[in-house]
């Protein structure tokens, strides 16, 4: 399959992505079920300790690490068979089933995951927000995504869209403006962009495992279907 949601903001390649030339700073992951590989935000981490399998949210806890895709056919192999295969353990520690998983612990931890990348952006400047800074970015060549709130009119979405694919960028949609102005303590942000870089990346990466995994999220990435 080659949807449009795979296509990543750089180098850095989701699971399908097949060659890995040029200028990829990430190290590639393999995931345990399909043997796809990505870069380090495509995969979801877990880590095996004390006979007990932990989702690794963040990619920093300590101990062998195993990779699966942030997607539904994935998981649910991972449960079925390849955790105990990898790990000689059972995923009876990450919930229920699968689908607990995915609905207790796998999506409230992205979606907080993206909360911290956005404030992150923010302090360090990597996250544009409104309409001046990202077009001014856009301009100049220097954005690595747009970001729009989901709620944004049509015909900003319209917009922004084409902007994106014109630039051959990816546009986030994720999240309402009242999430953002929550978030940032100001109201009204619908626009928004990414500096290039590893928060881009993540925020990017964790973007699209929402919008396969929550049905109920207005969550859509769209992007330049040209190279
Ligand atoms: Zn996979």
């Amino acid at each position: 399959m080659t949807q449009p949601l795979d296509k990543s903001p750089q180098s850095s390649t989701p699971e399908h992505a097949s060659d890995a030339n040029s200028t990829s700073r990430s190290p590639k992951r393999r995931c345990i079920c399909c043997r796809g590989n990505g870069g380090k935000y495509a995969l979801l981490r877990f880590v095996v300790a004390e006979h007990a399998i932990y989702f690794d949210l963040r990619q920093k806890l300590p101990g062998r690490g195993f990779y699966v895709c942030a997607q539904k056919h994935c998981l649910e192999k991972a449960f079925a068979s390849a955790f105990r295969r990898v790990t000689k353990c059972g995923p009876q520690n990450l919930g229920d089933s699968c689908e607990a998983f995915v609905s207790d612990i796998l999506l409230p931890g992205l979606r907080k995951r993206a909360s911290e990348l956005l404030r992150a952006g923010m302090q360090s400047r990597q996250l544009l927000l409104g309409v001046e800074g990202v077009e001014l970015a856009a301009k100049n060549d220097t954005l690595g995504c747009y970001v729009l709130a989901t709620d944004a009119s049509a015909a900003t979405a319209q917009k922004y869209r084409a902007n994106a694919t014109r630039k051959g960028l990816p546009c986030i949609e994720l999240f309402d403006r009242t999430y953002y102005g929550r978030l940032f303590g100001k109201s009204d942000k619908v626009v928004l962009g990414w500096i290039p870089g590893t928060l881009c990346e993540e925020f990017y990466a964790i973007a699209a495992a929402i919008g396969r995994l929550d049905p109920t999220m207005n969550t859509c990435l769209t992007a330049s279907d040209k190279g």
